[in-house]
């Protein structure tokens, strides 16, 4: 675990990738454990705010953690409902995301009458609502969310036609998450969807994880198809590597362009009129464009 006691105080290094970190000071370890599935770090810093850190990997920062979330849970809460009014209600499945930060931005849509989320590690949720209860914010005494403790494999392959929106939110591909990255877990997601149904993942960065973005673009388009297959650009200043990636597909369902969403899709964020930070529909379409080597779905590479 990379913390390292300097002449300027405590300091945090990111153990993520062999060759370049991010570092940042260190104003109180509030937490620090070693669960059944990983070791979990809670940080105060002067920079970032409280810091979620799992396995020497940040997860999610106070100062900038709101521009994943609203951007992964509206977007793919707006899509869903442009595309097709559920009747009921949505019924949105969070894969990880035991932090409690995409729960709390779908539960801000009165629309959405359940959230599940199911993370391997209990540890998680229990460490944030001791030393981080800023992030989940209460979503965890929502009655519309239930909270289940398992390996997110075998729980998505359970269910058949049930969810209207999947949103993967799961830290990078190593030790338990890898499954959770593969064709066959798209595959899984896919069924669990209703057709018109959505499904959500981050896919890296996209110049220091090019790799693994050009095969989770592959993967989601293999499954759901290209027609219905999208990606775009988020920028925080906790995940390292400038650009950050998201991939969005739709079920059985042709994906809306800018021009004929973002008007059904604004109007529907007006009348729900979430309490956000970053978040806007105009935002989510604009990210769509990407740089020249990265925009066909076959033709990323490494530089
Ligand atoms: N936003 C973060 C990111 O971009 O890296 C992800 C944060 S969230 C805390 C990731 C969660 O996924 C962790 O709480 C971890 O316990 C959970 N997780 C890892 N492998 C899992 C699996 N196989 N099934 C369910 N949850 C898993």
């Amino acid at each position: 675990m990379a913390l390292i006691e300097t002449n300027d105080g405590l300091w945090f290094q990111e153990d993520l990738y062999p060759e370049i970190s991010c570092g940042f000071k260190v104003s109180a370890v509030l937490h620090s454990e070693r669960s059944a599935c990983q070791d979990i770090l809670i940080l105060d810093t002067p920079a970032l705010g409280k810091v979620l850190v799992l396995d020497g990997i940040i997860q999610c920062a106070q100062k900038d953690e709101a521009i994943y979330h609203e951007l992964l849970a509206h977007s793919g809460v707006l899509l869903r409902q442009t595309l097709a009014p559920a009747e009921g209600g949505l019924d949105v499945l969070v894969v990880g995301g035991g932090d409690g930060g995409i729960a709390r931005e779908c539960l801000k849509h009165s629309g959405v009458v359940r959230v599940t989320v199911v993370d391997i590690d209990p540890h998680v949720r229990e460490t944030m609502l001791a030393h981080f209860p800023e992030l989940p914010a209460g979503a965890y005494a929502d009655p519309r969310l239930t909270a289940v403790d398992a390996d997110a494999v075998g729980f998505v392959r359970q269910h058949r036609n049930r969810f209207d929106l999947i949103v993967a939110d799961t830290p990078d591909p190593v030790g338990a998450a890898t499954p959770l990255f593969g064709r066959n877990f798209v595959a899984d997601c896919h069924a669990a969807l209703q057709d018109g149904g959505v499904f959500v993942r981050h896919a890296g960065s996209l110049l220091l994880q090019t790799d693994e973005f050009c095969r989770t673009r592959g993967d989601v388009a293999a499954v759901f198809g290209t027609q219905c297959t999208r990606t775009g650009l988020l920028a925080t200043c906790s995940y390292l590597g400038g650009w950050f990636t998201w991939v969005s597909a739709v079920k059985n369902a042709r994906y809306p362009e800018a021009d004929s969403a973002l008007q059904a899709m604004r109007a529907l964020f007006d009348r729900s009129a979430p309490d956000v930070h970053w978040y806007s529909p105009e935002m989510q379409f604009a990210s769509q464009v990407l740089p020249r080597f990265a925009g066909e779905p076959v033709r990323g590479k490494n530089r």
